[in-house]
């Protein structure tokens, strides 16, 4: 069974070192995972960070 990046559709190979990755990136990695490149997933995870915290409203209120 040979996986393909569903955006650019090149052959997967050794998506999963994304031990280096920050948190967030893994969290995404998990659904992405076997299904984009590196550089694709790179691309994905920018995105969903970007929408992720536009959702979560402004950044740096303070709850004191
Ligand atoms: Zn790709």
């Amino acid at each position: 069974m040979t996986r393909k990046c569903a955006w650019c559709g090149r052959p997967l190979s050794g998506v999963s070192d994304g031990r280096k990755l920050p948190l967030s990136w893994k969290r995404v990695e998990r659904l992405y995972g076997g299904y984009l490149c590196h550089a694709c997933l790179r691309e994905a995870i920018l995105r969903w960070v970007v929408k992720e915290a536009a959702a979560s409203g402004p950044i740096g209120q303070s709850s004191a």
